[in-house]
């Protein structure tokens, strides 16, 4: 993309408005633009990060034997009287009434809508386990929506909900999610502490929130700070192994670590001083299990060898996408714009031209920008007549990994300066190793 043909709308000022840095930057470096409370429009820049993370999401949950669909964001209100959390969902749900004076409301949540296309389809045993999700909006009119996307109105989420046909597959059901979710977050470049949480309107007795720790999360959290410190890292992981599933959700929940809401001080106590940790987290996701609570009120049942009949035992399972993109700002950022890690940076590579209309340097941009492209990277390319100070602001601003400058001085030495937007180091290198330099850079990453 060439900046001259870009929709970037960004801006030096810090808004009065945003309370926490997340929020400041995506607002500076034009991603979103508020259109009411708790409600935005994402721009180009913005649409891009939050596109790479759905395509993660997806990936993870693909591995892991998940099917995607799509279920539409209105729904009937009748569905959510069978289950009885018309009434129960109280002011978060926005209400719709259509032109027949038919009830409806924008989908907060899916488990009914779900319930009832499994009810519809699935009869039998032998259909079971079932894991279905889909990533789309949802609107829940929160009482106090604040930090942007980080806690808006209307937000995208991954929901996906498992059918099985007993409480051990359930458990394995859930093991899969904890394990899936546990891969997303470390690939997008977030560490992700399971915790043991309550289970609020979903219901069910057995959940766990994922928690990124930053000092302006908004929730409240006690782990045993040995928790810290364990990641998948390369590990392979096979979705098929049900004993190997557990064994991993055990090394990853047995710590104590908990939040609010579910906190045990006595418990707690019992840790070494020096290990118990107090802080403060974003939620960018939960999972439930929580048995026949919705099949057995819509009476969604799978007839079973003998030809009894039997409620399916479920599960929810959800990741914040959107607010994953905030979540991801608070925890890569410094004093001069965003971090993006490779996974999910807008743009792999900045040019940045610093004699536009030279016609030797606009050649070599020229050449870098096609060569990146044509590897499937996507960089890019400040073509603007601008000053070099400026331009450099917007790339650590936007904060795209890599930045490239073609400048008279490199042109006349035959050498090309990269710079890394995280450790701030530079590499002089030969013009015709730079494109080879930036492939090599995201192996991986495209
Ligand atoms: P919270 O406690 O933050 O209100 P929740 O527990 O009600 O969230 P869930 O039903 O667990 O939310 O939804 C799954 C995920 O969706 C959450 O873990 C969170 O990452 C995200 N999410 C929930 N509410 C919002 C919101 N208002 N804005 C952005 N993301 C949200
Ligand atoms: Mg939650």
């Amino acid at each position: 993309m060439r900046l001259t043909n870009y929709f970037l709308p960004i801006s030096k000022e810090v808004p009065t408005d945003a309370q926490i840095v997340s929020h400041q930057l995506m607002l500076r470096s034009g991603m979103i633009k508020q259109s009411a409370s708790g409600i935005y429009s994402w721009l180009p820049l913005g649409l891009k990060v939050l596109q790479r993370v759905e395509k993660v999401v997806h990936e993870e949950q693909q591995k892991a034997g998940h099917l995607p669909m799509l279920m539409p964001t209105i729904q009937p209100a009748e569905l959510w009287r069978e289950s009885g959390r018309y009434e129960d969902y109280g002011k978060e749900m926005l209400r719709i009434t259509d032109r027949h004076e038919r009830e409806m409301l924008y989908g907060p949540t899916n488990e009914e809508l779900i319930t009832d296309i499994f009810r519809s389809f699935i009869k039998s045993y032998k259909e079971l386990p079932k894991t279905l999700y889909h990533i789309q909006w949802k609107f829940r009119d929160e009482v106090r929506p604040r930090f942007g996307i980080m806690r808006g109105r209307e937000f995208l989420m991954k929901d996906g909900y498992s059918f099985d046909i007993d409480r051990p597959m359930a458990i394995n059901a859930y093991n899969r999610h904890l394990v899936s979710y546990l891969k997303t977050y470390e690939r997008l470049g977030l560490q992700a502490i399971p915790m043991r949480a309550d289970t609020g309107p979903i219901g069910g007795d057995y959940s766990h929130e994922f928690l990124v720790l930053a000092k302006t999360g908004e929730s409240k959290v006690f782990y045993d700070g040995a928790s810290q410190h364990i990641k998948l890292g390369n590990e392979y992981v096979d979705y098929e192994d049900v004993g190997g599933l557990q064994r991993t959700v055990d090394r990853f929940t047995e710590n104590y670590a908990r939040t609010e809401e579910t906190h045990d001080l006595s418990l707690f106590n019992q840790l070494p001083e020096e290990r118990q940790v107090e802080a403060r987290g974003i939620e960018v996701g939960q999972i439930f299990y929580f048995g026949t609570k919705y099949s057995e009120a819509m009476d969604a049942t799978v007839t079973l060898a003998d030809g009894s009949k039997k409620l399916v035992e479920m599960g929810s399972h959800g990741i914040g996408v959107s607010r994953l993109v905030g979540a991801l700002i608070e925890a890569h950022h410094d004093e001069d714009g965003i971090v993006w890690p490779k996974a999910v940076t807008p743009f792999h590579v900045a040019i940045v031209n610093l004699k536009q209309g030279d016609t030797e340097i606009d050649k070599v941009c020229e050449q870098i920008y096609t060569g990146i492209t044509a590897a499937g990277l996507d960089p890019l390319y400040d073509d603007r007549e601008e000053r070099a100070g400026a331009k450099f602001a917007t790339m650590d601003l936007i904060g795209i990994p890599l930045r490239v400058t073609v400048g008279p001085r490199g042109i006349r030495e035959g050498m090309i300066e990269v710079r890394c937007r995280s450790t701030r180091t530079v590499k002089e290198l030969p013009i015709n190793s730079v494109v080879d330099y930036c492939i090599e850079e995201f192996r991986g990453f495209e």
